[in-house]
């Protein structure tokens, strides 16, 4: 759970009245190694904080993050430095998050270093930089090490940024909108070299993204967030084309293009059909998804819906009270 506190401006004034953003509740997931889970939703459904909170770059406001088990509570304690290693994240932009004036051996180097993954010698050194290119497929490493960013192009800068988070040895791949920023023809390579690196890694990869259909491509588990809270999950196969929460139902009846993966563009993130995500400030009470839901029944803004067993599928879920046992008898 993370909360955020927020002053409203009153006429221009500062209000002396505290609110608090509900970015993320009750959140509770899963990662595995040799699994990518997909967290789908809209922009501003607190997707991003919950990247934030499993990277240990925000403080949660409630609930423990485990690594095998172990929580990790004290910053700067054994177990945060062993997690901070463990789990890596790779941004939306790989412009911005690799620094313009250093090249990509400077990059390289520094994350081996950092995890004293580099070696004793230089040869050691050179090893593993050409190691962790010809990871991501940016081969002959010679041709890639001395180039700066602007040199690259926009996959292939995201490829550095995924070396980069390799260098650390990592089980997690934080991925937040990892090719939502790339040009459609190449998204598909950089989603297939994560599924790839998935697979001969073993990673636990946790993939971002408003575009559901991507994940039906690309992920094992699907999870859909709307409103800082999780309302269905489910293998991927399952909830894309059987989704059972009307709110995912939405999400893909508005998904521009649901046989491509080139999903919405950034400026189609969050204008979905059939109104608008809540404020955050003050949430609707009961299933958040109320006020937008054509299936809505008095119950719904009242009483929160508890995650519900869906159909014969195991392991399909979904917090609405269609799937309440006593709905169906009633
Ligand atoms: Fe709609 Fe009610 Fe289900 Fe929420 S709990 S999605 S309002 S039917
Ligand atoms: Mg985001």
């Amino acid at each position: 759970t993370k909360h955020f506190p927020v002053r409203r401006r009153l006429r221009g004034l500062l209000s002396r009245t505290r609110l608090t953003v509900h970015a993320v509740d009750d959140v509770d997931l899963t990662l595995r190694r040799g699994r990518v889970t997909a967290l789908v939703g809209e922009s501003g459904s607190g997707k991003s904080t919950v990247a934030r909170l499993l990277a240990q770059l925000q403080p949660l406001t409630a609930g423990t993050v485990r690594l095998h088990g172990t929580p990790v509570t004290v910053r700067g304690g054994r177990p945060f430095r062993a997690y901070v290693r463990r789990v890596q994240m790779i941004f939306q932009d790989p412009f911005a998050s690799l620094n313009p004036v250093h090249t990509v051996r400077y990059h390289l180097t520094r994350a081996l270093r950092v995890h004293g993954n580099a070696g004793r010698s230089s040869a050691d050194l050179e090893a593993a930089l050409a190691g962790l290119l010809d990871r991501v497929s940016l081969t002959p490493a010679e041709r890639y090490l001395d180039k700066f960013p602007h040199e690259l192009s926009g996959g292939q800068r995201q490829r550095v940024a995924i070396a980069r988070a390799l260098g650390a040895d990592p089980e997690v791949l934080l991925a937040d909108e990892p090719v939502s920023m790339l040009d459609v023809s190449i998204r598909l390579g950089v989603l297939n070299l994560l599924r790839d690196l998935k697979e001969r890694l073993r990673l636990a990869v946790l993939y971002i993204t408003h575009d559901i259909a991507s994940a039906r491509y690309f992920a094992d588990e699907t999870l859909v967030m709307y409103a800082g809270r999780l309302v269905e999950g489910g293998d991927s196969e399952t909830v894309t084309q059987h989704p059972a929460h009307p709110y995912t139902r939405l999400l893909i009846e508005s998904a521009p293009d649901p046989d491509r993966i080139t999903g919405a563009t950034r400026a189609g993130d969050g204008e979905r059909g059939g109104g608008e995500p809540p404020s955050l400030i003050r949430p609707p009470a009961g299933c958040r998804f109320h006020p937008r839901c054509p299936a809505a029944m008095p119950r719904c803004g009242t009483d929160l819906p508890p995650r519900l067993a869906v159909g014969d599928r195991p392991g399909h879920w979904a917090a609405c009270w269609l799937y309440d046992p006593a709905e169906a008898t009633s």
